[in-house]
């Protein structure tokens, strides 16, 4: 299923891919969560720098079924159901070797211009390394939401404190700003509060155990939280990419407190009031996705610490992957993820 323009999308018959090296494995693709990256090169044909060369296909949010593998594969034996990690780190660069396969010189990414092509298509091939097999109980759903729940877990990871006690914002509510509030919750958080445009989702966010929830069109967020929170808020998780959300943030954060950033802005620059942030000593955390996240997130769901169904809200046939790209877009019908079934 390719990108063949802004928002243009086609269905195109291509080789079945095959398996090159050892550690090969060839899947046969079950579903794919439609993220909002994917939908950026969309609507945009771009995130940054990275532009898209049409036709091109997205997709990373995996899962799938061994259907073969290469001669030296341990990790799975065909007809093993799996999730798949979309980031191929090089294992060899000076990021690879210091811990931060993430931002690996010569990464290759699922669904990323000039990396790696995405994931929705019937089969790929992935090294081993990407491969989590899953246990019966856990549903493609679930496998393939452990993408982005990773990247949650990953923020928490470098916000660094304990979370017990800790009074935390989350601002934007999409799969993002759950796959952050599940784990905080898991870990002992009790003061959530959350924020988005759209009511289901806020829902969703309270369902899940969210103290506090609004919405920025008919409230003012830091009024409201201020005065449930006069020493305000140990953190802020940016999960939108709003510049709007940002200045909340920089208003509700505590002296001392951190600005984590999660969500993918579609302008090329944050501001900040530099006599605030400096006054009040804010620290600002970038996240680039997650490193050394994806097998903790894919446990989370298999032992049911998190529940992740909830984040399910819309399912397409891979035929109809446009109308969930649509979807999503548009922010229609209340959606949090739409689900690719193949
Ligand atoms: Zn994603
Ligand atoms: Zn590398």
């Amino acid at each position: 299923m390719m990108l063949t323009g802004i928002r243009q999308m086609e269905m195109k018959t291509v080789a079945d891919p095959v398996i090159v090296n050892d550690t090969d494995v060839l899947i046969r693709m079950e579903r794919i969560g439609v993220c909002g990256s994917d939908v950026h090169y969309y609507t945009a044909g771009r995130i940054g720098s990275q532009v898209v060369k049409y036709p091109f296909p997205v997709g990373h949010e995996g899962a799938g079924t061994v259907i073969k593998t290469g001669t030296a594969v341990t990790r799975v034996q065909s007809g093993d159901r799996i999730a798949i990690e979309p980031a191929m780190p090089c294992g060899e660069c000076d990021q690879c070797l210091t811990g931060r396969p993430h931002t690996c010189r010569n990464l290759r990414f699922l669904g990323c211009p000039g990396q790696a092509d995405g994931s929705l298509a019937e089969y790929i091939v992935m090294p081993e390394n990407c491969c989590y097999p899953i246990p019966d109980h856990v549903s493609f759903d679930q496998a393939a939401l452990s993408e982005p729940l990773s990247i949650g877990v990953y923020a928490l990871k470098l916000y660094g404190k304990p979370l017990t006690g800790e009074k935390i914002g989350i601002l934007g509510c999409g799969p993002i700003g759950m796959s952050v509030l599940l784990p905080a919750i898991a870990e002992g958080i009790e003061y959530a509060y959350v924020t988005d445009r759209i009511d289901q989702r806020l829902r969703i966010a309270s369902d899940s155990g969210a103290f506090w929830t609004g919405n920025p069109d008919n409230e003012d967020i830091v009024a409201a939280i201020s005065k449930k929170e006069p020493l305000l808020l140990d953190a802020v998780f940016e999960c939108c990419g709003q510049q709007e959300a940002m200045d909340q943030a920089v208003q509700l954060l505590k002296p001392g407190g951190k600005i984590v950033i999660v969500g993918i802005p579609e302008f090329d620059r944050w501001s900040f009031p530099a006599d605030i942030i400096r006054r009040k000593e804010l620290c600002l955390q970038n996240v680039r996705r997650q490193n050394e996240c994806y097998k903790p997130a894919v446990e989370m769901i298999s032992t049911g610490r998190i529940n992740v169904d909830r984040l399910v809200t819309h399912r397409f046939s891979f035929d109809r992957t446009k109308e969930a790209f649509d979807l999503v877009a548009e922010y229609k019908d209340g959606v949090m993820k739409a689900m690719i079934e193949f």
